[in-house]
């Protein structure tokens, strides 16, 4: 099957479709996205999402292209045109294409927006979640406004690659206090000696994940307390359990950071819990394909 993407008003094939050279977003990252989690047909927490592009958008002073209303409906018909029951969608929306010069004068330019699925095999993403991942902490060298979510991310290309070099799938990014800011694509968790679920409290230091987000009310719905509260490699080493959130991952076990085994040395019940509650929990709109396509 070949993939449709969106790209400006048009649905085209893959290989064809394309954005203008001068696109802001390809010169200056001057550009917004959301990565948005399809999960059995239904797109998981999109007011979320939309309403978190809507900010990011507004921080930077990108004039929104079309109604939430219409952007539901691309990626709706994305999610279709491309069979996707379960992966995600990929949501993009740059400044527009002006010749090149660093500030936005013109406040008439008309966003570029792009919009890709990509399909996940159903349960793949439960094969890692059981065996769990290994993350690497690292300098965090990224710019001082982290909870916009630009495409401004050669810091976390950098990153995981280096991450990846050690072995790991995520990295952790440790600020100038030494403590961990978030993942590279994701946020940091640990289950702390009180039993506790820590992670860092939101600042401009950080993105304000859709995931985290529903983390903290699916443990509230647990009873699982929440302390927002910054942590460092130190207390990861030796917490109970680490996790990471993301909509493309939603709960991700962490049993190993900087080499070191953290708890039991698998993913441990909190995160196993949470992990298994978190769909039901989350806020689920239909996608708009039929649930028996595949
Ligand atoms: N932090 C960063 C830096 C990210 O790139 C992501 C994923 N896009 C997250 C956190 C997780 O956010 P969300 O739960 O909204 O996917």
């Amino acid at each position: 099957m070949s993939r449709i993407v969106y790209v400006n008003g048009s649905y085209r094939s893959y290989n064809e479709a394309s954005v203008h050279v001068e696109d802001r977003g390809l010169q200056f990252a001057d550009s917004v996205y959301e990565v948005i989690e399809v999960h059995r047909n239904h797109l998981v927490d999109p007011t979320r999402h939309l309403n978190r592009l809507d900010r990011s958008m507004s921080e930077l002073s990108i004039q929104p292209p079309m109604s939430r209303a219409a952007l539901l409906h691309i990626i709706r018909q994305i999610v279709r045109r491309n069979r996707v029951s379960d992966g995600t969608v990929y949501l993009q929306v740059t400044r527009g294409t002006a010749p090149r010069d660093f500030p936005f004068s013109d406040k008439s330019l008309s966003p570029t927006v792009i919009c890709l699925a990509r399909r996940f095999a159903r349960g793949a993403r439960d094969i890692v979640a059981a065996t769990g991942i290994s993350v690497q902490t690292m300098p965090d060298i990224r710019w001082g406004r982290c909870d916009i979510k630009t495409v401004m991310l050669l810091p976390a290309v950098l990153a995981k690659d280096q991450a990846g070099q050690a072995g790991a799938s995520e990295a952790w990014l440790v600020d100038s206090d030494g403590l961990i800011t978030e993942g590279a694509s994701s946020n940091a968790w640990i289950v702390n000696q009180k039993g506790e679920l820590q992670t860092r409290s939101l600042s401009h230091e950080l993105l304000p994940g859709i995931t985290r987000r529903t983390a903290i009310d699916v443990a509230g719905e647990l009873g699982i307390s929440v302390n927002e509260q910054a942590f460092s490699p130190q207390d990861a080493y030796t917490a109970k359990e680490a996790f990471n959130t993301s909509a493309s991952a939603t709960i991700m076990p962490v049993i190993r950071v900087d080499h070191r085994s953290i708890g039991s040395g698998k993913p441990g019940p909190f995160t196993t819990k949470l992990r298994a509650a978190f769909h039901h929990y989350a806020e689920r709109l239909h996608s708009g394909k039929s649930s028996t396509g595949s």
